[in-house]
């Protein structure tokens, strides 16, 4: 294969501040071995999140100058909302200040304490929505979702025997809605087939309940349907976005991911009851109605965002860029999850250092010594993340993953390069690495704000 080339040149460029091996380490060292205490710009290339961590297209920046900032009607909502409507075709649209916000509207609207939410995988503002409505989320994944070791082309899916009998068991009267998730974020960024849209589709018709879509990496999801699910290849990508979208009631979309921007969201249904309660909300929590949280120039970049993010070329980049860096740790024998998702690259930190029990957060320790060692800030996914229990207990997670979440059009091939050589570097040497404690942690999401030192 030839070089992945990147399908934009740089207009604009922000300096990345180099920095020593001893820097870093003192830096590590005051954050308490906690990456999101770090400074950023003591990161030399940050993993953290794709999550509006993007960059904008010169006509992105030009339609930030055209933005109209009335308080009602502006024209740039307009524009918005034909950019939404040409690829998810849902009649009521409620514009908000990014995902989360479009998940407490619309779970405040229509869900009771007793209710609950099927899904393949909730994203965890998701399932925190939800929750905070005293109603129960419910992850159905496929059990191959769930196995590194699985070559499955679509890992994302929804278990759909499972939803079946999740209906049964719980009654329709108490599933508002049934959620899916594109691709799977939680799971890995793994995609979910159109059959299995289309079967969740039918089990929810059966029962009479709405599904609505998770959105936000809708363009990275259809990019996989082409490449690797039969009757797609010849299909364009917004066509594509269309058939997914046929099968949905409704979605809710992170604008940060897959819209090209760095924030903003938005909420969108067929159903005008709840439309007429969920825009009283947002007058309530976010905003008028043709606005919601966002200012008319953050709505005129996603509209041009959203023509952008379907663009083949861009997808194709995209996707060969992450898989790239998982193919090439792999290759070295860097234990990673493949086949890669859409906007990550985890690395399997339990193999990686085996030596190192999970309950010694061996994800920690490896994300620590990925910026000591290279300056690249990526994040734990395990044991220090989920490992512990509402009454106060510890158990490993079910993986110990350090993600490393590529952001959008922002870092070179030759970035991704370093990336690869860094993470080698540190796996060469892998049984230095040592286990990790806690020093300090709060009651609910330690990894956060928790401090760590190494165990003694
Ligand atoms: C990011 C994300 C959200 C939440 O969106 P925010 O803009 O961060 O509030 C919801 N679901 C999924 C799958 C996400 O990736």
């Amino acid at each position: 294969m030839k070089t992945i080339i990147e399908p934009f040149r740089i207009k604009s460029v922000e300096p990345i501040r180099m920095t020593t091996a001893e820097e870093r380490d003192r830096c590590i060292r005051e954050a308490h071995y906690n990456l999101f205490n770090l400074h950023s710009d003591d990161v030399l290339i940050d993993l953290l999140t794709d999550s509006g961590t993007g960059s904008m297209s010169s006509r992105q920046w030009g339609g930030v100058m055209e933005g109209n900032e009335a308080y009602a009607g502006s024209p740039s909502f307009y524009r918005f909302e034909a950019a939404i409507k040409n690829l998810m075709p849902f009649k009521y649209l409620v514009p908000t200040h990014q995902g989360r916000a479009a998940e407490n509207i619309l779970f405040t609207v229509v869900l009771k304490p007793d209710s609950a939410v099927p899904n393949n995988t909730h994203f965890d503002t998701t399932r925190a929505n939800v929750e905070s409505q005293g109603a129960d989320a419910v992850d159905l994944v496929i059990a191959e979702g769930v196995d590194p070791d699985s070559g499955h082309p679509f890992k994302g899916n929804m278990d759909i025997a499972a939803l079946e009998q999740f209906i049964e068991e719980r009654g329709v009267e108490n599933i508002p809605l049934c959620m899916i998730t594109v691709t799977n974020n939680s799971g890995g960024g793994q995609p979910v087939s159109m059959e299995n849209i289309r079967q969740t589709r039918e089990v929810c018709d059966r029962h009479g309940i709405p599904l609505f879509i998770d959105a936000c990496r809708f363009a990275e999801n259809a990019w996989f349907i082409k490449l690797r699910e039969p009757g797609y290849a010849d299909t364009s990508v917004p066509d594509i976005v269309r058939e997914m979208f046929s099968y949905a009631d409704g979605c809710t979309m992170s604008a940060k991911k897959d819209a090209l921007v760095n924030m903003g969201g938005w909420l969108a249904m067929n159903n005008e009851e709840w439309a007429v309660e969920c825009r009283n909300r947002l007058i309530l929590t976010e905003g008028f109605a043709t606005y919601g949280g966002l200012s008319g120039r953050d709505l005129e970049a996603i509209a041009i965002g959203l023509e952008e993010v379907v663009d083949e070329d861009y997808l194709k980049y995209r996707i060969a860029s992450t898989q790239y860096v998982a193919e090439h740790l792999a290759r070295e024998g860097v234990p990673t999850v493949l086949p890669a998702g859409g906007h990550a690259v985890y690395i399997d930190a339990r193999r990686f250092a085996p030596h190192i029990p999970p309950l010694q957060y061996p994800g920690q320790s490896l994300a620590v010594e990925l910026y000591r060692h290279g300056g690249i800030r990526g994040c734990e996914i395990g044991t220090a993340m989920f490992g512990k229990r509402p009454d106060g207990s510890e158990a490993p997670a079910r993986q110990d993953l350090v993600r490393l979440a590529i952001p959008r059009r922002t870092y070179t091939q030759s970035q991704m390069d370093y990336v690869v050589e860094v993470v080698q570097e540190v796996f060469a040497r892998r049984e230095q690495l040592r286990g990790m404690k806690f020093t300090r942690q709060p009651r609910a999401l330690r990894h956060f704000t928790g401090h760590f030192d190494y165990v003694d």
